[in-house]
C-alpha cells in the first residue's frame, strides 16, 4: 500500500494568472511526485511501511528526517492544493469563519496582512499556515516541510489553509517577488474548503 500522488483537483492552468500552468507542471508533477516517491523509499529503510501520515506524524520526532521530509513534502501540497480553486469560485468566509477571524485575528485585513508576514518573514523554504489551536485561530509558519500536526511541533493545531512560500511555488513566474505572490495567492484561495475544515475543527 503505497502513497501515491493525488490527483489535481482542477486542470494544470486553472490556477492562471496566480499559479502559471509551467509552475503548476513543475511544482504538482515534478516535486510533488518526487516527494511521494521519496516518502516511499524512506518509510520502507525506516520499516513503517503502510502507515498513515496521522500515525507518521504522531511519532515523527522518532523517525528518520528522511521520513519528516517527505511526509511533510507529500502531505503538505496535498493540502495546499486542496486549499485553491481558479480565480471567482472559491466562494467566501462562512459567518463562523469570518466571526472568529474578526475575533481571533482582529478582521480579514489584519488576518492577511499577518498570513503574508508570516511567509515573508520565513527564511529560507517553509509554509504560512493558518490553523486551529485550542479552539482559536492563529498564524503560524514551518521551515522546510514541518507541519502543525507533527507531534514536535512547537505550534499544534488543525491546519485550514495554507501557502507554500519556497521559491519552486513562485519563482519561474515572480522570481524574487513573494510578497507580490503572496498578495496573489488571496484570489486563488478555496473559502469553501476552508469553511468546511474551521467547521470540523470546532466540533
Ligand atoms: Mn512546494
Amino acid at each position: 500500500m503505497a502513497f501515491v500522488l493525488p490527483p489535481l483537483p482542477y486542470a494544470h492552468d486553472a490556477l492562471e494568472p496566480v499559479i502559471d500552468k509551467e509552475t503548476m507542471s513543475f511544482h504538482y508533477d515534478k516535486h510533488h511526485q518526487t516527494y511521494v516517491d521519496n516518502l516511499n523509499k524512506a518509510v520502507a529503510a525506516a520499516g513503517v511501511e503502510g502507515q498513515s501520515f496521522d500515525e507518521l506524524f504522531a511519532k515523527m520526532s522518532t523517525l528518520p528526517v528522511a521520513v519528516r521530509n517527505n511526509a511533510g513534502g507529500v502531505w503538505n501540497h496535498t493540502f495546499f492544493w486542496d486549499g485553491l480553486a481558479p480565480v471567482g469560485t472559491g466562494g467566501a468566509p462562512s459567518a463562523e469563519l469570518a466571526a472568529a477571524i474578526d475575533a481571533d485575528l482582529g478582521g480579514m485585513d489584519a488576518f492577511k496582512e499577518a498570513f503574508n508576514a508570516a511567509g515573508l518573514g520565513r527564511f529560507g523554504s517553509g509554509w504560512a499556515w493558518l490553523i486551529v489551536q485550542d479552539g482559536k485561530l492563529k498564524i503560524i509558519s514551518t521551515p522546510n516541510q514541518d507541519n502543525s500536526l507533527m507531534d514536535f511541533a512547537e505550534e499544534k493545531g488543525a491546519p485550514l489553509l495554507v501557502a507554500d512560500v519556497w521559491e519552486h511555488a513562485y519563482y519561474l513566474k515572480y522570481q524574487n517577488r513573494r510578497a507580490e505572490f503572496l498578495a496573489a495567492f488571496w484570489s486563488i484561495v478555496n473559502w469553501n474548503t476552508v469553511n468546511a475544515l474551521f467547521a470540523a475543527a470546532k466540533g
